[in-house]
């Protein structure tokens, strides 16, 4: 029996009659026979509605207890989804991502899956059910419960589609992955075929129509990722291993970034604060005498506090956190390529602004900006680069 994994995003069960459709789906793919494990978001907004919640209790809410608050939205769709394909006569069970043997690190807001041990997912499956799993938690080896980071559920479909050796369907709003975000540039079209390095850069640089995590998990495992829209047709994108050839992948836009820029002689102590607040920094190219890290905010859940602490304890720091992002050119060959360069600068300089930093990496070009030029740089980017 063919088994698949098949994750529904939070705008795919966004109210009763969207996961009413999502359980007919599923249905129908149970009937023609094939082993169904079903991963789900939390619905619609319900995790920033919850995190809202959070910091109006406190600005810098313990992250064990935001993961026990956040872990509750997945648990809400999980079993109004078993009892909507119960309502259709399949035979469903719900878990949650510790039921389902998803064991983390203990990483609050930041887990990584170490191993699954599905033994309860397996044993339903061979009695014929739809087992529907809780996305975006695990446990730890501490019995803590976990979350694996904004848009986790993704991560945990793969992770269960290794574990099952199954297939890996994502379904989402959009049809696939695009050039650029669809809502953002019109014009963009949708790749059939990305590497997992490439699709890899996109979701880092903000292309969050697929998680990150997620992705590198599935070039370890060699898991192909099956990209669609929910309610759409049958075009796809399809992430898996893939020659590299010289081509921009797309372009990615990050909204949720502070700039982080420093005497270089506070090197050591900047760079443990931001450890011991679970900032991830990226060093950017900076003046002589400066350092400048690009922190990416959104799993760091307290901010202000931090950058408070940074402005108290560090002569001379400079931080933007507010109103700045990213725009990203991702693609083999992209950092050799001056026209990508000139393009993005360009981009920017057409709107009257110069980039606030730049950085390359191997398969990306990156300039931070102001957040609100990003949309239009990315367009302007987008019709210089891809058309
Ligand atoms: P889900 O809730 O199903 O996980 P997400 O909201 O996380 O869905 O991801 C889908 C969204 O990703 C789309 O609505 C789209 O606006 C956005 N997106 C950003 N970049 C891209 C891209 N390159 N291709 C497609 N969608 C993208
Ligand atoms: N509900 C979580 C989030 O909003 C996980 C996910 O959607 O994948 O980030
Ligand atoms: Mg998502």
């Amino acid at each position: 029996m063919a088994a698949v994994v098949q994750k529904y995003g939070g705008s795919s069960v966004a109210g009763v009659e969207k996961l009413k459709r999502v359980a007919a789906k599923v249905a129908e793919r149970r009937r023609a026979g094939d082993a169904v494990c079903v991963v789900v978001s939390a619905m619609g907004d319900t995790t920033d509605d919850l995190l809202k919640l959070a910091k109006q209790v406190s600005p810098d809410p313990p992250r064990r207890e935001l993961d026990m608050l956040l872990t509750a939205g997945e648990r809400i769709s999980m079993a109004l989804l078993s009892i909507a394909l119960q309502e259709l006569g399949v035979e469903a069970i719900s878990f949650t991502g510790s039921q389902a043997g998803i064991i983390t690190t203990d990483a609050h807001a930041t887990a990584r899956i170490l191993e699954v041990r599905p033994v309860r997912v397996r044993e339903e499956l061979e009695r014929g059910k739809v087992v529907i799993v809780a996305g975006f938690q695990g446990v730890s080896e501490r019995k803590e419960i976990t979350t694996l980071g904004r848009g986790g559920s993704d991560t945990t479909a793969v992770a269960l589609a290794a574990a099952l050796a199954a297939d890996c369907e994502i379904y989402s709003d959009v049809a696939g992955v695009f050039t650029a975000d669809p809502r953002v540039v019109p014009g963009a079209r949708r790749q059939d075929e990305l590497s997992y390095e490439e699709m890899q850069a996109l979701a880092r640089a903000g292309a969050k129509v697929l998680n990150a995590q997620a992705v590198e998990f599935a070039r370890t495992t060699g898991i192909a990722i099956r990209a669609r829209s929910t309610f759409g047709g049958a075009e796809e994108t399809v992430v898996r291993a893939g020659r590299g050839h010289e081509r921009i992948a797309g372009v990615a836009v990050e909204k949720e970034v502070a700039l982080v820029d420093v005497p270089a002689g506070a090197e050591a102590r900047v760079l443990a604060m931001l450890s011991a607040a679970h900032a991830p920094a990226t060093r950017l190219e900076g003046a002589p005498g400066r350092l400048v890290l690009a922190v990416a905010l959104e799993n760091v859940h307290g901010f202000e506090p931090l950058a408070a602490a940074l402005r108290r304890e560090v002569a001379g720091a400079r931080i933007a956190a507010d109103g700045v992002g990213a725009v990203t050119v991702v693609g083999t060959g992209v950092a050799a390529t001056p026209r990508v360069r000139e393009a993005l600068v360009g981009a920017l300089a057409s709107l009257g602004a110069a980039p606030l930093a730049i950085e390359s990496g191997p398969l990306e070009v990156t300039v931070y900006a102001e957040t609100r030029l990003l949309a239009d740089t990315a367009r302007e980017v987008h019709r210089r680069l891809i058309g």
